[in-house]
């Protein structure tokens, strides 16, 4: 490994779930600074136009089922870009800190004696559902919330998780990475005593202008999902929370029906028109 005189900084810089005016400023500043951008699938590659005209680009986002770069490769490519004396931005989708293996990216640059700084982002299982109109907490509906993987390393990758304190202690629960886990998801709470009719809600790339959301029962949901073709990336949200949908529902509201063209986005609504 070529060490350089000056030791470079690597910036763990959460890109915010979808819409690329929800990263943070301090994101922003050290894109706009960054020699290099080593970025995923789920941060909005929008985003890269920001950074300088000699910046380097380095995609490694995790396709499902095909690894484009192991994240021990991802690791390395820090460390060595730092010490070539780099400011090094390492962009990912939503928090750094969920479920977005930060905390080996930070300790394999502490290890190297790299500096570094973790700036945070805004999470997909918070963002998603507010941008379809569910709070996840609210004084009537919820009052508890947990952010939970519906997926593991397991060789069925079915989470080994306290369902029983799931289902009974936890108002909202947003699963992550959960879709192909959806019917045991819904077994699992139904089983451990979670009403069958409790309200689920599933919003697929929330914040962007693709953003869709389907609602249902944890009896319902599988069929509908199996009708409408659902798929990742989507947050699934369960609880009577899921309800305050009915009311405050804004985002969808001004939104394309899907057409390419977005022929029906509001006049005005350059937003929606600018994520689609
Ligand atoms: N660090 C990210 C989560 C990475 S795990 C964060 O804080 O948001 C990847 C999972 O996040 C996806 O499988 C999906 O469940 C969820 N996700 C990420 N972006 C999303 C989006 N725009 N809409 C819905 N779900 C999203």
């Amino acid at each position: 490994m070529k060490v350089n005189m000056k030791t470079g900084k690597v910036y763990l810089v959460g890109a915010g779930p979808g819409d690329e005016k929800l990263i943070t400023i301090r994101g922003m500043e050290c894109l706009q600074a960054a020699d290099v951008v080593v970025y995923d699938r789920l941060a909005n590659p929008r985003l890269l136009k920001y950074a300088g005209p000699d910046t380097e680009f380095i995609y490694c986002g995790k396709l499902p089922k095909r690894h484009t770069l192991r994240q021990e490769s991802i690791n390395t490519l820090l460390v060595e870009k730092a010490l070539e004396g780099k400011s090094v931005v390492r962009l990912k989708g939503g928090d750094p800190g969920v479920f977005g293996r930060v905390g080996e990216e930070a300790a394999e640059l502490a290890a190297h004696g790299v500096e570094y700084e973790i700036i945070p982002g805004i999470t997909a299982g918070i963002a998603a559902p507010i941008y379809a109109g569910i709070p996840v907490t609210h004084r009537e509906y919820g009052t508890t919330f947990a952010i939970v993987t519906g997926h593991d390393k397991s060789a069925d990758g079915k989470p080994s998780l306290d369902w029983a304190a799931l289902a009974a202690g936890v108002d909202t629960i947003a699963f992550y990475m959960g879709i192909a886990n959806l019917p045991h998801i819904c077994e699992q709470l139904i089983a451990h005593g979670r009403a069958p009719e409790t309200p689920i809600a599933l919003i697929r790339w929330g914040t962007m202008g693709r953003q869709k959301t389907l609602t249902g029962t944890l009896a319902s949901i599988v069929e509908e999902v199996d009708k409408s073709g659902f798929s990742n990336p989507a947050i699934i949200l369960v609880g009577e929370i899921v309800r305050l949908r009915e009311t405050i529902s804004w985002f969808e509201k001004n939104l394309c029906s899907g057409s390419k063209f977005c022929w029906r986005a509001r006049a005005g609504n350059l937003a929606a028109l600018q994520t689609c």
